[in-house]
């Protein structure tokens, strides 16, 4: 089997050399743990950190070690008595066609009848992250304008139909024409700003007439400085990732805080949050999201490429914005 694995640590933008493949035996699982086959993995902006050793809330990958994500298999053999084989799994492994775990390291998918890759996009980390920066820290209510940047990613497609649901007005911020057609017409968003056509700030004041109340903010850098001016008083603005900064090179990484006075002037609420911080409410969050999946009120897309191989490929187009809804690669069939 082949585990894809750090081969050095990128300084900027990850390239060939960032990624190495590498065949590796398949072990027999002892007692306690399974044999798992990859189905689905996910590649996700934050893995980039990891990529790096610069201190963060996520321990760094260690150079010649497999990549570790999100993760849906097949158990093949189960010598434990909490899976048996056939079942489908979720936990964040190493990026390997099969892997023995202690089984523990897993839980099963709770995706019932919907595709397994569900778990790992509208139902699982990046849903639960849309759910909690968006219903406990920006706190929508019914006639506010809010506003979402990276409108029509895993993240963002969720965070702006919670909105709409208690009756807020949602603008979302994407990269393209395409992604402003999935927004508005299937998300039912009611208006989309198109930063690659430049002035963000002129076609905010458009779409945001009476300013701005809820800010969800994915993307960091010049998109949001264009918002800051346009927060209304008591505003919130859940902090969830600032995925612009990412590919700084050393020594452009310090952009300085330039959102301070607006903060002040309007008594605005600012919170950074990390989807660990609300283990406690999963289950709340589960349970809304498969509720809202199934009776058909939250709509989704995950773009997934084919193969073990398109893992690196997958990754980088996060960056140069490939992917609508949640991006994944399909490494087998069940
Ligand atoms: P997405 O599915 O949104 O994929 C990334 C998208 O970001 C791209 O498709 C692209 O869309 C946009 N993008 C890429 N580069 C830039 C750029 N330079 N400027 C503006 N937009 C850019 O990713 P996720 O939904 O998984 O993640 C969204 C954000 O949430 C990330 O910042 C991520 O780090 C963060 N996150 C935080 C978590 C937490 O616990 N705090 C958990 C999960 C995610 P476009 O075509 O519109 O540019």
């Amino acid at each position: 089997q082949e585990q894809l694995i750090l081969q050095e640590r990128p300084n900027g933008l990850p390239d060939k050399d960032t990624f190495q493949f590498k065949k590796v035996e398949v072990n027999e699982p002892e007692e306690g743990e399974i044999l798992l086959k990859t189905l689905y993995v996910s590649v996700d902006p934050y893995m980039r950190g990891r990529m790096s050793d610069a201190p963060s809330y996520a321990a760094p990958f260690e150079v010649g070690a497999p990549l570790v994500g999100g993760n849906v298999s097949q158990v093949m053999k189960s010598n434990s008595d909490q899976f048996t084989s056939g079942d489908l799994v979720t936990g964040n492994l190493d990026f390997q066609e099969y892997n023995v775990v202690k089984a523990d390291k897993v839980r099963k998918v709770r995706t019932n009848d919907l595709s397994p890759s569900n778990a790992l996009s509208v139902l699982g980390m990046p849903a639960l992250t849309a759910y909690f920066g968006m219903m406990h820290i920006g706190e929508p209510k019914k006639g506010e304008t809010v506003v979402i940047s990276g409108a029509a990613g895993a993240v963002g497609q969720v965070a702006g139909q919670l909105a709409k649901k208690v009756g807020s007005r949602v603008v979302g911020i994407v990269g393209s024409k395409e992604k402003a057609k999935y927004i508005t017409e299937t998300l039912g968003y009611d208006a989309a700003v198109e930063y690659k056509k430049g002035n963000v700030s002129e076609q905010l004041k458009e779409t945001c007439p009476d300013g701005i109340d809820v800010y969800y903010e994915n993307v960091g850098g010049e998109i949001s400085d264009a918002v800051w001016p346009l927060l209304n008083v008591f505003a919130r603005v859940p902090v969830c990732g600032a995925i612009s900064t990412y590919n700084l090179e050393e020594g452009e990484k310090d952009i300085g805080l330039r959102v301070q006075q607006f903060l002040i002037k309007s008594r605005v609420k600012m919170q950074g949050l990390l989807i660990g911080d609300f283990a406690e409410h999963y289950d709340e969050a589960y349970q809304a999201l498969e509720e809202a999946v199934s009776n058909g009120e939250l709509k989704f897309e995950e773009t997934i490429h084919k193969g073990f191989h398109a893992i690196p490929d997958a990754f980088l187009g996060l960056f140069s914005g490939e992917n609508i809804g949640k991006q994944l690669v399909k490494v087998a069939d069940k």
